[in-house]
């Protein structure tokens, strides 16, 4: 009875590495694929902060820069005067300097009347081709969950750089959403990170599982155990590979029965004739005999040792029938054959009192080597004389069905009992044993003629009555040359 090895608990420990760099490679993949997420998460986020930051400072800058190039004169007390108006702009901290970068004005108090070297003014108030009235400046940091921002604008009157208006503001709520952004970002990553980890290694868990099953089970067949059947179940490659290991498995187990069947009917085979070698040397050892009974044992010896060798001839003819059809084979008509094979057992046929009948006009052309046609017939048309009585008749007759060149060896002999015609190809397998041994048979013939048959694409049939006769009909693809030009 078939073993399923889904029940059993699986021995084979050979994927450990395989499951290992599977597990890995995914983790190691999407490891990869969510830090670029992440880090594109977050330098896109801060780059939406900067822009909105950036349009917000230059606005307000200008929006001051305006105001302050409408006084008629620049000092500290003009502009004290119109930034103390501007409060709705929510700075920092705003100073204002003159043209040479000194600060006239400034919210923190600190810098007024000093001449600043701050990198945004200085560039605010750069004159060149491409920026005449000076430049709109604005620089950001962010650290430690701060929004750093700073802008510079010039303040520009009748086309001349007058001064210029430099804001900065630290925003920590800002920061602070950015920074939990990036954590939220970070966090999911994270997570996302764990449970693909852990579908990997469940996967290649189940992966290497089902694989281990198939090296489980080689393993068995291996052992001798030909029965066993593999069970991968769901339905994916690994069923279907699951599905072709069993049938490889059950094509060996019946190519291995056959084997050993083969084994055992042929050393039974051959043993019977060696017994009788056996006996009848020791009966010349043993007894006394005259010169003629001896030669009569030694005659004996002689027959039986023939059969051997008919047997091993036989036999090698079967194992090579049971290779791939030759190469050499050819399109050739079957009556040449037939009618040789008749001159061959001629002889035989008037020895066992037989005539031949052969109906050789409707002949088609087949695809065959011509030694695989004449063993056919041979052997079909020999067992027609053998298993003929005295006075019978054998019948070869070719003829044409649809597409299929027919061969049919019709004999009016002893018939072939019912429960024995499905038997009759079967390796050494005689109806009559004595009958057949009188005759030279060994049971092989048949077998040879349907296995080469078959090997060369035809069937073989065979019907009789007891009594009446039996009718070999063998059925080959016809070759008509005019269609194969076509
Ligand atoms: P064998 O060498 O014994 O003839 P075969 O394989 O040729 O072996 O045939 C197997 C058996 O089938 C024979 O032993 C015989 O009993 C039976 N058989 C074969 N051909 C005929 C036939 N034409 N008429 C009756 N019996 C036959």
């Amino acid at each position: 009875m078939a073993i399923i090895s889904a029940n059993e608990k699986t021995t084979y420990r050979g994927y450990g590495k395989t499951q290992f760099r599977y597990a890995m490679t995914y983790v190691v993949i999407t490891f990869v694929v969510l830090l670029v997420l992440n880090v594109y998460c977050s330098k896109t986020s801060q780059k939406l902060f900067y822009q909105s930051k950036e349009v917000s400072m230059i606005e307000k800058c200008q929006l001051a820069s305006d105001e302050i190039a409408t006084l008629d004169v620049l000092n500290a007390t003009t502009v004290a005067g119109i930034v103390s108006q501007m409060e709705s702009l929510k700075i920092t901290r705003l100073i204002v300097t003159d043209q040479s970068g000194t600060a006239l004005y400034d919210t923190g108090g600190t810098a007024a009347g000093t001449y600043l070297l701050l990198p945004e003014i200085l560039k605010a108030l750069e004159v060149s081709k491409e920026a005449p009235s000076g430049n709109d400046v604005f620089s950001w940091h962010y650290h430690d969950g701060v929004m750093d921002s700073r802008a510079a604008t010039p303040i520009v009157s009748y086309g001349t750089i007058i001064g210029c208006v430099y804001m900065t503001e630290y925003d920590v709520s800002q920061g602070a959403l950015i920074k939990s952004l990036q954590k939220t970002v970070l966090q999911i990553t994270l997570l996302l990170e764990v449970i693909i980890t852990l579908f990997s290694i469940a996967f290649a868990n189940t992966f290497s599982r089902r694989l281990n099953r198939i090296m489980t089970s080689m393993r068995i067949i291996q052992d001798g155990d030909y029965s066993h059947k593999v069970n991968m179940g769901g339905n994916d490659e690994l069923t279907i590979l699951g599905n072709e290991f069993n049938d490889l498995t059950e094509r060996l187990q019946n190519s291995e029965q056959k084997r050993s069947r083969f084994v055992s009917d042929a050393s039974h085979e051959l043993k019977t004739p060696l017994a009788s070698i056996k006996l009848l040397t020791d009966s010349i050892l043993q007894y006394d005999m005259d010169l003629e009974t001896v030669r009569e044992f030694v005659s004996d010896i002689g027959n039986e040792a023939e059969r051997l060798n008919r047997m091993t001839a036989k036999l090698l003819s079967l194992t090579k029938a049971e290779g791939l059809p030759s190469e050499e084979s050819e399109i050739i008509y079957m009556a040449p054959t037939v009618r040789r094979v008749a001159r061959m057992l001629n002889q035989n046929a008037v020895e066992a009192g037989i005539t031949f009948r052969l109906e050789l006009e409707e002949d088609s052309p087949v695809l065959i080597l011509e030694d695989d046609l004449y063993q056919i017939v041979f052997n079909l048309m020999e067992n027609g004389i053998k298993y003929n009585l005295s006075g019978g008749c054998l019948t070869v007759c070719l003829r044409r069905e649809e597409d299929n060149a027919v061969l049919e060896v019709s004999d009016t002999g002893v018939g072939i009992p019912e429960d024995a015609i499905s038997h009759v190809f079967e390796r050494f397998y005689r109806v009559d044993k004595a009958r057949s041994r009188a005759t030279g048979g060994s049971g092989l013939g048949l077998s040879i003629v349907r296995t080469i048959v078959q090997r060369n694409r035809g069937e073989i049939a065979v019907s009789s009555v007891v009594g009446q006769g039996t009718t070999f009909t063998v059925t080959f693809p016809a070759f008509d040359t005019e269609v194969d030009k076509a």
